[in-house]
Protein backbone atom coordinates (compact mmCIF):
# COMPACT_ATOMS: atom_id res chain seq x y z
CA UNK A 1 0.00 0.00 0.00
CA UNK A 2 1.91 2.86 -1.39
CA UNK A 3 0.42 6.25 0.43
CA UNK A 4 0.47 10.16 0.38
CA UNK A 5 -0.43 11.85 3.56
CA UNK A 6 -1.47 15.54 2.78
CA UNK A 7 -2.24 18.46 4.94
CA UNK A 8 -1.01 21.27 6.73
CA UNK A 9 1.96 21.65 8.85
CA UNK A 10 0.23 20.44 12.52
CA UNK A 11 -2.38 18.55 11.43
CA UNK A 12 -1.17 15.52 12.74
CA UNK A 13 0.43 13.38 10.13
CA UNK A 14 3.58 12.72 11.35
CA UNK A 15 1.58 11.52 14.46
CA UNK A 16 -0.62 8.99 12.80
CA UNK A 17 2.05 8.19 9.87
CA UNK A 18 4.46 6.55 12.57
CA UNK A 19 1.11 4.64 13.74
CA UNK A 20 0.48 3.72 10.99
CA UNK A 21 3.79 2.42 9.71
CA UNK A 22 4.14 0.31 12.97
CA UNK A 23 1.09 -1.35 12.59
CA UNK A 24 1.31 -2.23 8.92
CA UNK A 25 4.98 -3.15 9.22
CA UNK A 26 5.84 -0.39 6.32
CA UNK A 27 8.51 2.51 6.66
CA UNK A 28 7.65 6.29 7.23
CA UNK A 29 9.27 8.62 4.95
CA UNK A 30 9.03 12.04 6.10
CA UNK A 31 11.14 14.86 4.04
CA UNK A 32 11.13 17.08 7.01
CA UNK A 33 12.57 14.17 9.37
CA UNK A 34 15.54 13.57 6.35
CA UNK A 35 16.24 17.24 6.54
CA UNK A 36 16.34 17.57 9.84
CA UNK A 37 18.84 14.33 10.53
CA UNK A 38 20.73 15.79 8.42
CA UNK A 39 20.94 19.12 9.92
CA UNK A 40 21.83 17.72 13.39
CA UNK A 41 24.22 15.62 11.67
CA UNK A 42 25.92 18.48 9.84
CA UNK A 43 26.30 16.87 6.59
CA UNK A 44 26.53 18.88 3.40
CA UNK A 45 22.56 18.42 2.63
CA UNK A 46 21.97 19.77 5.98
CA UNK A 47 23.90 22.90 5.73
CA UNK A 48 22.72 23.53 2.43
CA UNK A 49 18.93 23.47 3.75
CA UNK A 50 19.03 24.36 8.15
CA UNK A 51 17.90 28.07 6.65
CA UNK A 52 15.26 27.34 4.69
CA UNK A 53 13.88 24.71 7.18
CA UNK A 54 14.37 27.67 9.99
CA UNK A 55 12.27 30.37 8.28
CA UNK A 56 9.86 27.85 6.61
CA UNK A 57 10.20 28.03 3.18
CA UNK A 58 10.27 24.88 0.92
CA UNK A 59 13.45 22.90 0.00
CA UNK A 60 13.79 23.63 -3.56
CA UNK A 61 12.32 20.80 -6.07
CA UNK A 62 15.13 19.26 -7.44
CA UNK A 63 16.96 18.52 -4.65
CA UNK A 64 13.91 17.18 -2.76
CA UNK A 65 12.34 14.75 -5.63
CA UNK A 66 16.20 13.53 -5.90
CA UNK A 67 16.55 12.56 -1.68
CA UNK A 68 13.24 10.89 -2.45
CA UNK A 69 13.81 8.95 -5.25
CA UNK A 70 16.53 7.77 -3.60
CA UNK A 71 15.04 6.65 -0.59
CA UNK A 72 11.88 4.93 -2.69
CA UNK A 73 14.78 2.48 -4.45
CA UNK A 74 15.85 1.24 -1.05
CA UNK A 75 14.19 -2.54 -0.38
CA UNK A 76 12.10 -2.01 2.50
CA UNK A 77 9.85 0.00 0.68
CA UNK A 78 8.26 -3.43 -1.34
CA UNK A 79 5.41 -3.97 0.83
CA UNK A 80 4.19 -0.16 0.67
CA UNK A 81 5.57 3.01 2.18
CA UNK A 82 4.18 6.73 3.52
CA UNK A 83 5.30 9.52 2.26
CA UNK A 84 4.77 12.39 4.92
CA UNK A 85 5.58 15.94 3.44
CA UNK A 86 5.80 14.91 0.33
CA UNK A 87 5.18 16.01 -2.84
CA UNK A 88 4.55 19.07 -1.07
CA UNK A 89 4.25 21.44 -5.15
CA UNK A 90 3.06 20.45 -8.25
CA UNK A 91 6.39 19.67 -9.97
CA UNK A 92 7.60 17.23 -7.15
CA UNK A 93 3.88 15.28 -7.79
CA UNK A 94 4.58 15.32 -10.97
CA UNK A 95 8.27 14.24 -10.64
CA UNK A 96 7.03 11.49 -8.38
CA UNK A 97 4.67 9.77 -11.35
CA UNK A 98 7.72 8.44 -13.04
CA UNK A 99 9.02 6.47 -10.14
CA UNK A 100 6.44 5.41 -7.61
CA UNK A 101 2.81 4.49 -7.93
CA UNK A 102 0.34 5.61 -5.16
CA UNK A 103 -2.47 3.97 -4.09
CA UNK A 104 -4.39 6.60 -2.17
CA UNK A 105 -3.79 9.86 -0.65
CA UNK A 106 -4.81 11.39 2.76
CA UNK A 107 -5.92 14.51 3.06
CA UNK A 108 -5.44 15.96 6.91
CA UNK A 109 -7.99 18.78 7.27
CA UNK A 110 -7.97 21.67 10.34
CA UNK A 111 -8.79 24.78 11.05
CA UNK A 112 -6.37 27.40 11.17
CA UNK A 113 -6.60 28.24 14.82
CA UNK A 114 -6.01 24.80 15.62
CA UNK A 115 -3.28 24.52 13.46
CA UNK A 116 -1.41 27.63 15.25
CA UNK A 117 -2.52 25.39 18.74
CA UNK A 118 -0.92 22.33 17.56
CA UNK A 119 2.27 23.60 16.36
CA UNK A 120 3.01 25.56 19.38
CA UNK A 121 2.29 23.36 22.16
CA UNK A 122 4.44 20.84 19.65
CA UNK A 123 7.38 19.61 21.78
CA UNK A 124 9.65 16.34 19.93
CA UNK A 125 12.82 14.52 21.08
CA UNK A 126 15.08 14.88 18.71
CA UNK A 127 17.29 11.81 18.55
CA UNK A 128 13.98 9.50 17.96
CA UNK A 129 11.52 11.75 16.81
CA UNK A 130 8.72 11.18 18.98
CA UNK A 131 6.35 13.88 18.86
CA UNK A 132 4.08 14.90 21.99
CA UNK A 133 2.23 18.22 22.72
CA UNK A 134 1.84 20.21 25.89
CA UNK A 135 -1.98 20.00 26.25
CA UNK A 136 -3.17 17.09 24.33
CA UNK A 137 -0.53 14.37 23.97
CA UNK A 138 2.13 15.55 27.14
CA UNK A 139 5.14 13.26 28.25
CA UNK A 140 4.73 11.39 31.68
CA UNK A 141 7.13 13.95 33.42
CA UNK A 142 7.19 17.51 31.37
CA UNK A 143 9.75 18.56 29.61
CA UNK A 144 11.27 14.85 29.09
CA UNK A 145 10.87 11.90 26.90
CA UNK A 146 9.03 9.24 27.79
CA UNK A 147 11.29 6.44 26.78
CA UNK A 148 15.19 7.90 27.36
CA UNK A 149 14.02 10.60 29.85
CA UNK A 150 15.91 12.97 27.78
CA UNK A 151 15.06 16.91 27.02
CA UNK A 152 12.27 17.61 24.68
CA UNK A 153 12.79 20.74 22.71
CA UNK A 154 10.68 22.74 20.23
CA UNK A 155 11.59 22.71 16.90
CA UNK A 156 12.83 26.43 15.65
CA UNK A 157 10.12 26.81 12.74
CA UNK A 158 7.79 25.82 15.51
CA UNK A 159 7.43 29.64 16.21
CA UNK A 160 4.94 32.39 15.67
CA UNK A 161 6.62 33.66 12.72
CA UNK A 162 7.88 30.91 11.12
CA UNK A 163 4.37 29.49 11.80
CA UNK A 164 2.87 32.45 9.79
CA UNK A 165 5.15 31.66 6.93
CA UNK A 166 4.73 27.39 6.40
CA UNK A 167 0.77 28.19 6.60
CA UNK A 168 1.24 30.61 3.89
CA UNK A 169 3.60 28.68 1.86
CA UNK A 170 0.90 25.62 2.17
CA UNK A 171 -1.98 27.68 0.75
CA UNK A 172 0.10 28.84 -2.05
CA UNK A 173 2.38 25.97 -3.33
CA UNK A 174 0.61 22.68 -1.32
CA UNK A 175 -2.55 23.24 -1.50
CA UNK A 176 -3.05 22.71 -5.61
CA UNK A 177 -2.34 19.15 -4.86
CA UNK A 178 -5.08 18.59 -3.30
CA UNK A 179 -7.41 18.92 -6.89
CA UNK A 180 -4.83 17.34 -8.66
CA UNK A 181 -5.08 14.45 -6.67
CA UNK A 182 -8.70 14.78 -6.51
CA UNK A 183 -8.96 14.84 -10.29
CA UNK A 184 -6.82 11.25 -10.10
CA UNK A 185 -9.58 9.86 -7.47
CA UNK A 186 -6.99 9.28 -5.43
CA UNK A 187 -8.19 11.70 -2.72
CA UNK A 188 -9.46 10.56 0.97
CA UNK A 189 -10.55 13.28 3.47
CA UNK A 190 -10.04 12.96 6.96
CA UNK A 191 -11.10 15.69 9.90
CA UNK A 192 -7.97 15.62 11.87
CA UNK A 193 -9.80 17.97 14.63
CA UNK A 194 -10.98 14.78 17.18
CA UNK A 195 -8.56 13.44 19.08
CA UNK A 196 -5.56 10.57 18.07
CA UNK A 197 -7.47 7.22 18.40
CA UNK A 198 -10.93 8.70 16.77
CA UNK A 199 -8.40 10.10 13.97
CA UNK A 200 -6.60 7.01 13.74
CA UNK A 201 -9.89 5.25 13.13
CA UNK A 202 -10.99 6.86 10.65
CA UNK A 203 -7.93 6.96 8.64
CA UNK A 204 -7.93 3.31 8.98
CA UNK A 205 -11.24 3.08 7.46
CA UNK A 206 -9.64 5.21 4.37
CA UNK A 207 -7.55 2.67 2.98
CA UNK A 208 -7.83 0.86 0.31
P1 LIG B 1 2.41 17.27 11.24
O1 LIG B 1 3.30 16.09 10.98
O2 LIG B 1 1.19 17.26 10.38
O3 LIG B 1 3.14 18.57 11.21
P2 LIG B 1 2.37 16.34 14.05
O4 LIG B 1 2.03 14.88 13.91
O5 LIG B 1 3.76 16.70 14.36
O6 LIG B 1 1.84 17.13 12.72
O7 LIG B 1 1.37 16.96 15.13
C1 LIG B 1 1.43 18.33 15.51
C2 LIG B 1 1.18 18.47 17.02
O8 LIG B 1 -0.17 18.14 17.31
C3 LIG B 1 2.03 17.54 17.88
O9 LIG B 1 2.36 18.21 19.07
C4 LIG B 1 1.12 16.34 18.16
O10 LIG B 1 1.41 15.73 19.41
C5 LIG B 1 -0.26 17.02 18.21
N1 LIG B 1 -1.34 16.17 17.68
C6 LIG B 1 -1.30 15.27 16.67
N2 LIG B 1 -2.51 14.72 16.47
C7 LIG B 1 -3.36 15.30 17.36
C8 LIG B 1 -4.76 15.17 17.64
N3 LIG B 1 -5.54 14.34 16.95
N4 LIG B 1 -5.28 15.93 18.64
C9 LIG B 1 -4.50 16.78 19.35
N5 LIG B 1 -3.18 16.96 19.11
C10 LIG B 1 -2.61 16.23 18.14
P1 LIG C 1 5.45 20.04 9.26
O1 LIG C 1 5.57 19.46 10.64
O2 LIG C 1 5.26 21.50 9.26
O3 LIG C 1 4.47 19.30 8.41
P2 LIG C 1 7.81 18.90 8.01
O4 LIG C 1 8.57 18.24 9.07
O5 LIG C 1 7.04 18.05 7.04
O6 LIG C 1 6.86 20.02 8.61
O7 LIG C 1 8.77 19.84 7.15
C1 LIG C 1 9.60 20.78 7.77
C2 LIG C 1 10.31 21.62 6.71
O8 LIG C 1 11.11 20.78 5.86
C3 LIG C 1 9.40 22.38 5.74
O9 LIG C 1 8.95 23.61 6.30
C4 LIG C 1 10.34 22.58 4.55
O10 LIG C 1 11.28 23.60 4.79
C5 LIG C 1 11.10 21.26 4.51
N1 LIG C 1 10.42 20.25 3.67
C6 LIG C 1 9.85 19.09 4.11
N2 LIG C 1 9.30 18.40 3.08
C7 LIG C 1 9.51 19.16 1.97
C8 LIG C 1 9.16 19.01 0.59
N3 LIG C 1 8.47 17.96 0.14
N4 LIG C 1 9.56 20.00 -0.26
C9 LIG C 1 10.26 21.06 0.15
N5 LIG C 1 10.60 21.27 1.44
C10 LIG C 1 10.24 20.34 2.35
Amino acid sequence: MNLIFLGPPGAGKGTMASRLAQDKGIPHISTGDIFRENINNGTDLGKKVKSILDSGDLVPDELTVELVKDRLNQGDVSNGFILDGFPRTIPQAEALEDFASIDAVILFTLPDEEIVKRLSGRRVHKPSGRTYHILFSPPKVPGKDDVTGEELIQRGDDSEESIRNRLDVYRKQTQPLVDFYRKKNLLKEVDAGPAPDEVYEKLTANLP
